[in-house]
């Protein structure tokens, strides 16, 4: 068997779904996604010399091809690993649908059948549609309120001023009681886990560029989390996002704050490039930090795990360094007896084959889901008897490969302008 074409198509959605088809001599396709980026599809017709002619059944060979052949060019990690995530799931989905087993299997077998989600809730539907840059965008497919919302909170069509979302000032749409009735919403679709922006608009923000936040800003901040809190009970778990704002002792304030409501986790609160300043919020407070959308391959989870930086992992299966790589970071976390909760922004593709490498480790808690925002989220494969997501999981499929198909009719509907689909040009 052997590589004949890699091809790629890119849908408009909340964020811009990035799609690989790798395709076989034998008449067979394997499908993966990448995370967003600027320049992707690019990168990923590059890879390709480095594909055909070879078996893609070879998929750790072929990573690691592609990985020396970039090295000069993103050996430590950054956006050629997006493009890696995505042709390795696709060799993965192939390889699955040649021996006939689902991709679990072929990653050691399933722990669980079922994969639990834990919904992103995000914040408002200001931020509910991004170019891989952050900037606001306004789909078509976004509602009248959310196109509103984009119009009124985002300056510029730009969500990210400094290190902070929004300008000082501009917080009105963001209220503990819009994050109660959000929460109450999404758990009674029967979520056991939630996940809320924290880093939002804060009526006390002087400074959006510092990482600095003030007494009444992290009062404000646990208002929203105590909100959640009681809006939910006890008996759904929650978690916070900080997207990396702020600095030490000010996450370790906030951290602290936030002790008393058991957070599931509270992610990012300060950059992750620095471990030692993240080990030093991580071993202040009794509230869990997870960390690790922004970490590349086993290498940069490493010293993280080691040193005890982080309590929850993190990493982005579509974005890290593939499906395989994804289960060697949670084997990694596992000799230190932490938990892997995989980070995903991606429709139903990339979040089924992340479900399969969920399935496949001992050391799972839960994998992220990013879409309630896209009405057609779930109408993006076929293949399954019912919905992706049920009751807040999603039934890993026994189907062969990653168990579904691009449903591409839905997919040219929302097809990104400008860019092939799937080796056809031009315009959608
Ligand atoms: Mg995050």
């Amino acid at each position: 068997m052997k590589i004949v074409d890699v091809r790629t198509a890119v849908v408009e959605a909340n964020y811009e779904w990035t799609y690989v088809r790798v395709y076989s001599d034998d008449g067979l396709t394997g499908l993966g996604e990448s995370f967003c980026a600027p320049g992707l599809t690019s990168i990923i017709q590059d890879l390709k010399v480095l594909l055909i002619g070879e078996d893609p059944r070879n998929i750790d060979r072929l990573w690691s091809k592609m990985r020396w052949a970039a090295s000069g060019a993103g050996s430590m990690g950054g956006i050629i690993y997006n493009a890696i995530s995505g042709i390795e799931a696709a060799l993965w989905d192939l390889t699955g649908k040649a021996y006939g087993v689902p991709v679990y299997q072929l990653l050691g077998g399933k722990f669980r059948d079922r994969v639990r989600v834990y919904a992103d809730c995000h914040a408002g539907e200001a931020l509910e549609a991004l170019t891989p840059l952050m900037v606001a965008r306004r789909p078509a497919w976004l509602t009248a309120e959310g196109q509103e919302a984009v119009a009124a909170t985002a300056e510029s069509h730009h969500p990210v001023h400094g290190r902070a979302y929004g300008t000082p000032g501009a917080a009105a749409v963001f209220t503990p009681e819009m994050y109660a009735a959000r929460a109450r919403d999404v758990a009674g679709r029967g979520f056991t886990a939630l996940k809320f922006d924290l880093d939002v608009p804060n009526p006390y923000t002087r400074d959006t560029q510092s990482g600095t936040l003030s007494h009444a800003e992290v009062k404000f901040m646990a208002s929203l989390v105590e909100a959640v809190r009681t809006a939910v009970g006890d008996t759904v778990d929650i978690a916070f996002d900080c997207h990396w704002r702020y600095n030490v002792s000010d996450a370790q304030r906030l951290a602290y704050e936030l002790e008393p409501y058991g957070l599931l986790w509270l992610e990012d609160p300060v950059p992750p490039e620095n471990v030692a300043a993240m080990r030093r919020v991580t071993h202040s407070t009794r509230t869990p930090i997870a960390s690790g959308e922004n970490y590349y391959l086993r290498y940069g989870f490493r010293e993280a795990v080691e040193t005890g930086a982080l309590d929850i992992a993190a990493p982005d299966l579509q974005k890290t360094g593939g499906l395989l790589e994804g289960r060697k970071i949670a084997d990694l976390a596992d000799t230190h007896y932490l938990a892997v909760a995989p980070h995903c922004i991606a429709s139903p593709v990339g979040t089924i084959a992340s479900a399969h490498v969920a399935a496949a480790v001992s050391n799972f808690l839960a994998l992220e889901w990013h879409g309630m925002s896209v009405p057609f989220w779930e109408e993006m494969v076929t293949g399954l008897d019912g919905p992706v997501i049920q009751d807040g999981y999603i039934t890993v499929p026994e189907g062969a490969g990653i168990g579904v198909e691009l449903n591409e009719g839905v997919a040219r509907r929302y097809a990104k302008a400008g860019e092939p689909f799937f080796g056809e040009r031009g315009e959608r």
